[in-house]
């Protein structure tokens, strides 16, 4: 038998055509039109949209050739719009420098076409943040969510989790803390960061006032000042409307958005359209002077399978490709945001679906979970749906940690969850065919293939946890491991057989089987650990959120199933301010 390979023309990801692999069964690579690298599509998934970014000028500009001519006078500010003038900013050049198979002309060409953005708000370039880029045509990018909460964390520890997660490959970071100081929070976050900082500024919009007293000067100047702090995009919920809302009664689980679903309590409160949809154009005005990059929220997104590709999620997702073109209009740089729980089948139709109704604009998306039975270990549930997402058009993965619907992670959660999306995003990539995307995998398969166990541990993305399992075995730094043992070791046996090359490059191989050194106190505390906390901490972490809800009796007297309606919105306006206010004054100790 002689099987067809089922090829489209896609890259060869390693950049050697190491190997005896025939390549990625991806597309043509199509930099520059609207598939960049992308999966065959399946039968029956919408095409592309035939529009870009440059379909929706700011009224005055002019069509020039490959560019465009803005009236007299015009002072470019956002990436998006120098692109449009032709100019290679110094973020793109860095950005082409980050990304080795494409040049700073081709970054220019995506950001001006809408389907790249390179979020760097303008102050925050000056504070040292290293642009990086969002988009199908460059690698798939990795955000990681922190912030305290109510109940748990602080300003240093969110800090200190910022580094972590930069240490374990979050391109961005997103701030989304509800408690604490937010205001010092959020600035010391910004500041200590190289990578993107992004917020979802309605929770600093209400912390401190009723939800019914949010209004367009609120939005405007709490929008404002998170801009001047230098944070580099917002999670804007403008896509949630009035009529949106009859369609989640049959929901499982409504709406698992806090922006969306504090939208909707507005909407219904005041029998109005979203504050966010009427004030989108002063929104746009406003992120534009900083340059601040839409995440366009995505308010209904499904919170189970059951309500995946519902009505409701599919009409929002169509109001946001409405806002991309308005935020186009105004100069903005826009990306939208995605599902959240997808059965494994429905994820192609969904990245492809926004691809059209959003003309191309970088899809950033919550997983998505393919299962909801695996609470503990959704950062692997969500990390296959991510996989996916990303081989059929995400660009960026936002993290989910074995925390996720259970706690605020911690942060050996924020590594976990963070290395969890470094494999999704990773996979994707070599599948998508992206040059030199496979090239560390062959490397380290050839020091693999030769019992080279140093070169196999620098290789590894975590040298330390890699080293540190196989020495928990067997410390030599032998031809074999413990896993089968020397007589059984394949790999050492396919050494020994000369007709092979594997494993017998110059460079790889070792004269003599070498004893392994110790093990550093990092990857002692990782053998100590492996994964398990101690029903000691645990007792500690649960008292000290039993203290902060005051529910020492073992519940919160302000959950609405012990007491009707009325009363816990009253106990739940005070628990929420004196929370606040012990939080202020702790952070003010
Ligand atoms: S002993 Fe088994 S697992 Fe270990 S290197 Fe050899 S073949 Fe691989």
């Amino acid at each position: 038998m002689n099987p067809l390979l089922p090829l489209h023309g896609a890259n060869n990801p390693s950049s050697l055509a190491a190997g005896t692999n025939p390549g990625s069964f991806a597309s043509r690579a199509d930099v520059g039109g609207p598939r960049a690298y992308s999966s065959p599509d399946t039968p029956g998934m919408p095409e592309p949209s035939t529009k870009t970014a440059w379909d929706f000028l700011p009224a005055g500009w002019v069509r020039r050739g490959a560019f465009a001519e803005a009236p007299a006078g015009f002072v470019p500010v956002t990436q998006l719009e120098h692109a449009r003038l032709g100019v290679v900013t110094p973020a793109m050049r860095r950005v082409a420098e980050r990304e080795p198979h494409l040049s700073a002309e081709q970054v220019r060409d995506e950001v001006a076409a809408g389907r790249m953005i390179i979020p760097a708000n303008r102050l925050h370039l000056e504070k040292g943040l290293d642009p990086m880029c969002i988009g199908r045509a460059g690698r798939t990018k990795v955000n990681a969510n922190m912030g305290a909460s109510p109940v748990s964390s602080g300003t240093d520890e969110e800090v200190d989790k910022l580094h972590f997660a930069e240490r374990w490959g979050a391109d961005t970071v997103m701030d989304l803390s509800t408690g604490g100081d937010l205001d010092a929070t959020r600035l010391a976050i910004v500041d200590a960061a190289k990578v993107p900082i992004g917020t979802v500024p309605i929770y600093s919009m209400i912390i401190g006032r009723k939800l019914e007293e949010l209004d367009r000067e609120v939005i405007l100047s709490t929008l404002r000042h998170q801009a001047e702090q230098g944070v580099d995009y917002f999670t804007i919920h403008a896509g949630v409307m009035l009529r949106h809302l009859p369609l989640i009664k049959q929901r499982l689980i409504g709406i698992v958005s806090r922006g969306g679903s504090l939208l909707a309590k507005w909407m219904i409160t005041h029998g109005e359209e979203n504050p966010m949809y009427t004030a989108f154009e002063d929104i746009c005005a406003v992120m534009r002077e900083y340059d601040v990059s839409f995440s366009l929220g995505d308010g209904l997104r499904p919170g189970g399978l059951a309500d995946a590709s519902d009505a409701a999620q599919l009409g929002e997702l169509q109001v946001l490709g409405e806002l991309t073109e308005r935020a186009w209009r105004m100069g903005c740089q826009v990306m939208v945001e995605g599902p959240g729980h997808v059965p494994f089948d429905q994820i192609e139709y969904n990245m492809k679906l926004e691809r059209t109704l959003c003309h191309g604009a970088p899809f950033y998306v919550l997983g998505p979970l393919v299962t909801d039975i695996f609470p503990g270990y959704d950062h692997i549930t969500s990390c296959i749906g991510a996989t996916a997402a990303a081989y059929h058009g995400a660009s960026m993965l936002c993290y989910v940690t074995p925390k996720e619907h259970l706690g605020l992670p911690k942060r050996d959660d924020v590594k976990q969850g963070c290395i969890a999306y470094k494999i999704a995003a990773h996979a994707a990539d070599i599948a998508l065919g992206i040059p030199g995307a496979r090239d560390r995998d062959d490397e380290l398969t050839r020091a693999r293939a030769a019992l080279n166990w140093e070169r196999h541990f620098e290789l590894s993305f975590d040298p330390d946890t890699a080293r540190a399992y196989h020495d928990e075995d067997l410390d030599v730094d032998t031809d074999f491991c413990a896993m089968c043992g020397h007589d059984w070791c394949s790999v050492r046996i396919s050494k020994e057989i000369v007709e092979f090359d594997s494993g017998k490059t110059a460079d790889l191989q070792k004269a003599r089987a070498l004893k392994s050194p110790a093990l550093s106190p990092e990857q002692r505390e990782i053998l100590e650990k492996r994964g398990v906390l101690s029903p000691e901490e645990i007792h500690k972490l649960a008292s000290k959120t039993r203290k902060a809800v005051e529910a020492s009796d073992g519940k919160a007297s302000c959950h609405s199933d012990y007491v009707d309606d009325g009363v816990a919105e009253r106990i739940q306006a005070e628990r929420l301010v004196q929370l606040r206010q012990k939080n202020a004054s702790s952070a003010a100790e």
